[in-house]
């Protein structure tokens, strides 16, 4: 006889809630605001019981697989069909993305492809076409994985974020956004509106390269971003990024600055990548051994200032 006693359902309710599969989404209430002003007041009034989702690509699996459990009801907070963050603006200095921009639109946007080429080119080597047409390069940065593809290339481009809370419109650089796995300064009422990109110079080049253990559709095992600004064959500034290689996305300092005021020539270009390695002290896991990972940064920071080298003959 099954025993119906309310410690039992009480049980069965959270063996439900855990389920691994279709079944496993928890409670919610599904809400869709249109202005940034109902955004905030929903965000707001739940609290903790809020989630900002924009396409859900790593919202759903991380439920159905049960790395994430809510006890209590969600409210979740769709902004995916909010026209005000669903806009690419260009000024003269800036590219100005919202939040709800599909990784498809900026890959296929003219504004980009001039104004933060790199971009482009990490977005290009996510995913399939179709988790691109739905995931967005603001849940790639709020997710904050080591391992997010847009990360690299919008460190080195001095990118930042504008978070918008009760309080207000708060601008923070990508280099203190994040906090480690998983973890930002993102608090609870606060939702990410706006990534924010100075646009490329004349006399600057970027490149982006990822490792994964097979060519498509894959988790980088390490990724890599450079930018460097030339005047008079001569580094004037450079922006190296690893991804994949430490607790979060990680601009490599003492190589940027070691390039900084020389010539791009092969044996500053081998040092400098020798120095990106010697900086990460990567973990080994199942994609990868901390060895390898040191490996595929020295080659991929070296291969990617030859093409930037390349770019700017
Ligand atoms: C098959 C597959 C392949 C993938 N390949 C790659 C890959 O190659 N490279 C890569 O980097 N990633 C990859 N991903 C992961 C994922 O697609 C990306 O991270 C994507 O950019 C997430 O965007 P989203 O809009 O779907 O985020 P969502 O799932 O909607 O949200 C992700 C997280 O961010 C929070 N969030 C989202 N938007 C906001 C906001 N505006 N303000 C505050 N919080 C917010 C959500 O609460 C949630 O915690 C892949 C996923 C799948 C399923």
């Amino acid at each position: 006889m099954p025993d119906n006693s309310a410690g039992n359902n009480a049980m069965e309710n959270s063996v439900m809630k855990n389920f691994i599969g279709s079944r496993a989404m928890p409670d919610l209430v599904y809400h869709s605001p249109k202005e940034i002003s109902d955004l905030l007041s929903m965000v707001d009034a739940h609290g903790t019981s809020a989630r900002v989702v924009a396409g859900c690509t790593d919202f759903i699996p991380s439920v159905r697989t049960g790395r994430w459990c809510f006890d209590q009801e969600l409210n979740l907070i769709d902004i995916s069909k909010m026209p005000v963050l669903n806009q690419i603006e260009k000024t003269d200095d800036v590219l100005k993305i919202g939040a709800s921009v599909s990784l498809t639109r900026i890959l296929e946007s003219p504004e980009i492809k001039e104004g933060c080429p790199v971009l482009a080119q990490a977005v290009a080597q996510m995913a399939s076409l179709q988790v691109r047409n739905t995931a967005t390069m603001g849940g790639n940065i709020c997710m904050a994985s080591p391992a997010a593809d847009t990360v690299p290339p919008l460190l080195v481009s001095d990118a930042w974020v504008i978070i918008q809370d009760a309080q207000g419109e708060h601008k923070v650089l990508l280099t203190d956004f994040f906090k480690g796995p998983g973890r930002s300064v993102l608090t609870s009422g606060q939702v990410l509106t706006h990534i924010c990109i100075p646009v490329k110079k004349a006399n600057e080049a970027a490149w982006f390269q990822k490792i994964g253990t097979r060519t498509a559709v894959i988790i980088s095992v390490v990724s890599a971003a450079v930018r460097v600004t030339i005047s008079n064959g001569v580094c004037d500034t450079a922006r190296i990024a690893l991804g994949s290689v430490a607790p979060t996305p990680v601009r490599v300092a003492e190589a940027e600055q070691f390039l900084e005021g020389k010539p791009l020539d092969d044996q500053v270009i081998a040092e400098c990548a020798r120095m990106a390695a010697q900086a990460i002290s990567p973990i080994s896991d199942l994609r990868s051994s901390k060895e390898y990972r040191k490996d595929v940064a020295r080659t991929l920071v070296k291969r990617s200032i030859l093409a930037c080298r390349e770019a700017l003959k």
